[in-house]
């Protein structure tokens, strides 16, 4: 520990004012902010260095689907000037550097512990303090407790047996080595088609010796048409950042993408055409934000968008029987997370790419050489899981947390997570569950949601420490209507019908095969509005006791 990571040490009471777990984007600028108010904050990290998710996804074609210069933070107006990005959708070592260069610029290092895998946390009433235990046995305590960790951060592996038993190189996007993985010549087989299955084989295909695609089933991707930043450009957005941010904050998805005014039945056929040839041919998530918002709603306007980006995957994939294959027939286009891609259609184009739709015939096994299917054996050097996450209440359900009289995080949201505002939950006092389920910032362009919530979460805790409070914790009443408001704005959106992270869905982990309520479908600006309203009214859902009378 450094002098500073020990602030709060051999003073009375606990070993720090805050602890922060996670070093992403989210608890990056939640410490900037603690910071400001001369707390004693720490940040526990699992991983070897700031970053996050651009700290652990260094696989080969990850890269932003979000406009990196609407990604960065808003915060500051000396690192906006400063910070040029050199693409529209930066790949991931950009991106880990400027995280890197905010942690120096700042100097927030110092508050910061890597490889600090937090495994159990547990309230203790009497002193009104969190015990925060590593898994290196150390057992730090703290007044407030803030998460911070990720709500893409728990990586699954299929449950296929003999994984083991590979002898080649395999490796879990996510757990992707920092040293270069040489694949030229190699026989590489990957298992998943979700958003970084689709980035990786966009980038590898012409890489690799040969390239066996194993689909469950198939995503509707649309082109990221990413380009270079050139000097001038750059200086032109940075002029225009202001006007940047406030368009993120009146979209529904805080990107500079949002519904066209235009109604869908109001639009004749050649109209909607023309906006669709103009949206696929436009870089980014305009073709899913930036459609009629009848798509995301409506049954019948989605077929139709459906049918014309199934065409599109006609047209760019030679082979009928592939193209079919591709295109998805159990969901409409959006109603899923859409993987933003480059190249991924033409990479079936190639003689030395092979898809196997695993839905016709199963992965039985991996064996010491490769994978086997129901019909065929198939021999790799290299295998590639891009098995995606237990997404969002995946690395809370990691950690033990033991909230008041022994109540179990893990017990309270097994079936649905529960929380007021996604900020915090009934139960579990002085804690602050920054990005968590049913939040909005799970369900936006980041940094736009987590900017939101960072600075609700130190407008109350400044609230708590001006008026004395010691204990903060959500009633249950509040936590029962917010929980009821999600469900609501779930049934807006055609995606409640679909079995995706947004929804919780994940047929890897046990109790996960089912659809739940995760996100804040809502939009960005209603959920601003809810979390204004509820700190201008003195934060009525949440009680705040002040410290018992000695
Ligand atoms: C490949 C990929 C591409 C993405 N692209 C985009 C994009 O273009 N736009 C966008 O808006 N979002 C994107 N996302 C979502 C992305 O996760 C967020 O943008 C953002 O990085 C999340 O930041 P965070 O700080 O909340 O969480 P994370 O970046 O996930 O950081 C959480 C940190 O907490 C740590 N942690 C977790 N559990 C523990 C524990 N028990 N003990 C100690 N430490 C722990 C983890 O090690 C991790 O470092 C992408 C996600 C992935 C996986």
């Amino acid at each position: 520990m450094t002098e500073s990571q020990s602030e709060g040490v051999g003073r009375p009471g606990p070993d720090h004012d805050v602890i922060i777990i996670g070093a992403g984007v989210c608890g990056i600028y939640q410490l900037y902010r603690l910071l400001q108010l001369d707390l004693a904050v720490t940040v526990l990290e699992a991983g070897d260095g700031v970053g996050g998710t651009w700290y652990w996804n260094r696989y080969p074609g990850a890269r932003f689907d979000s406009e990196s210069w609407t990604y960065g933070y808003s915060f500051s107006k000396e690192l906006l000037d400063e910070w040029n990005w050199s693409e529209n959708f930066a790949a991931q070592p950009e991106t880990l550097g400027y995280l890197q260069h905010v942690v120096e610029r700042f100097d927030l290092e110092r508050h910061m512990q890597f490889g600090c895998k937090v495994d159990r946390v547990t309230w203790n009433e009497e002193a009104r303090t969190w015990t925060v235990e590593l898994a290196d046995g150390r057992a730090p305590t703290c007044r407030f407790l803030m998460t911070a960790i990720g709500l893409l951060s728990a990586p699954t592996m299929p449950t296929i047996e003999g994984v083991g038993d590979f002898r080649g190189q395999a490796f879990h996007t996510y757990y992707w080595p920092h040293e270069p993985v040489d694949f030229s010549g190699k026989r590489v087989g990957i298992i998943g088609t979700g958003a970084t299955g689709v980035q990786v084989i966009g980038e590898i295909a012409d890489k690799v010796g040969s390239l066996t695609v194993f689909q469950r089933r198939p995503n509707w991707c649309a082109p990221l048409h990413n380009s270079k930043i050139s000097a001038q450009e750059m200086a032109d957005i940075k002029s225009r950042y202001d006007e940047i941010f406030d368009r993120c904050a009146e979209t529904p998805g805080g990107f500079i993408h949002g519904p066209v005014p235009e109604r869908f039945f109001e639009a004749d056929p050649e109209e909607r055409l023309a906006l669709w040839e103009e949206l696929y041919d436009s870089p980014g998530f305009g073709i899913w934000l930036g459609n009629y918002r009848e798509v995301l709603m409506d049954e019948e306007a989605n077929a139709e968008f459906s049918a014309f980006m199934a065409d599109k995957i006609r047209q760019r994939v030679h082979d009928p029987e592939v193209a079919e294959k591709l295109i998805p027939k159990d969901h409409g286009f959006g109603v899923q997370r859409v993987p933003m891609e480059t190249d991924y259609y033409e990479a079936y184009n190639r003689d030395n790419v092979r898809l196997v739709d695993i839905s016709e015939t199963p992965i039985e096994r991996i064996t010491a050489q490769g994978i086997r299917t129901s019909t065929e054996d198939f021999e790799f050097d290299i295998i590639i899981y891009a098995t995606g996450f237990d997404a969002i209440t995946g690395a809370f359900d990691r950690i033990d947390f033991v909230g008041v009289d022994g109540l179990k995080l893990r017990d309270k949201w097994r079936d649905n997570p529960i929380t007021f505002l996604g900020m915090g939950v009934a139960g579990f006092p002085n804690l602050l569950t920054l990005a968590g389920p049913t939040g909005g910032s799970v369900s936006t362009n980041f940094p736009r949601g987590i900017e939101l919530a960072v600075d609700w979460a130190t407008d109350l805790l400044t609230h708590v420490l001006e008026n004395s409070v010691t204990r903060f914790e959500p009633t249950a009443e509040a936590e029962r209507e917010w929980v009821d408001h999600v469900r609501e704005m779930y049934g807006m959106l055609l995606l409640r019908k679909a079995k995706s992270w947004f929804t919780g869905y994940n047929s890897n982990v046990e109790g996960h095969d089912r659809t739940r309520f995760m996100i804040y479908a809502g939009g960005n600006p209603r959920y601003r509005k809810r979390l204004e309203r509820e700190a201008e009214a003195g934060y009525p859902g949440i009680r705040l006791d002040p410290a018992p009378a000695a």
